[in-house]
């Protein structure tokens, strides 16, 4: 299975963190290595100095799908979830600098915390609410509704390039409030007023 990863897919967190906004969707992968087990704490790798979270809607995609339409899209996910795109801020900061991939800050091992999926006929896709909270307190308040591009137009446009493939998944892109994560943080993710993950920083 691959990840897809949409970035800036919010307008405040392009704001925040100073970027463009993308004529398109900004799109990258992770690898299936960087899915973090599940109720395993995520490490702070020694390469980074300022690893940041980024709580994100996901889909899972359930059947093979190239060139899909936006009107189709829908057919191609039954479950909606949650998780976070960890980032090495730094790293990538000199990636940017120098043009260069970004996948050494986004795509290392446990950098893709999954959480748990629920129907999406729980949801209306493109007005779900979700939450980060960091030791109790909300650090990220999201709803898709303020997506520039929507799960069903994310989902045509990455099949353009990619081949989507049953227990693929994508993640959706961040809202605003993303930040530094420290030593013994507990990170809880939220989605619809459910609980769809609970990581400990170590
Ligand atoms: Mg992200």
């Amino acid at each position: 299975m691959k990840i897809i990863c949409i970035g800036r897919n919010y307008a405040k967190h392009i704001e925040e963190l100073e970027n463009e906004k993308p004529e398109n969707p900004v799109v990258f992968l992770k690898p299936d290595s960087a899915i973090l087990p599940k109720k395993m704490p995520f490490f702070i790798p020694p390469f980074s100095s300022n690893i940041h979270y980024e709580v994100e809607v996901l889909v899972k995609i359930n059947k093979v799908g190239k060139y899909i339409a936006p009107k189709f899209a829908h057919k191609y996910y039954e479950t909606v979830g949650l998780g976070i795109d960890f980032t090495a801020r730094d790293l990538q900061a000199k990636c940017k600098e120098k043009g260069l991939p970004w996948e050494k800050a986004k795509a290392f091992d446990g950098s893709a915390v999954v959480g748990d999926f629920f129907p999406k006929e729980d949801f209306d896709i493109n007005n779900t609410t979700f939450q980060l909270h960091k030791n109790g307190d909300i650090v990220q308040d999201g709803n898709t509704q303020s997506m520039l591009w929507k799960v069903d137009e994310l989902i045509s446009y990455v099949s353009q390039f990619f081949t989507l493939k049953k227990g693929d998944i994508i993640f959706t892109g961040t809202p605003a409030g993303v930040g530094k994560v420290e030593e013994n943080d507990v990170l809880t993710g939220t989605i619809n007023g459910k609980q769809a993950f609970q990581i400990k920083i170590k």
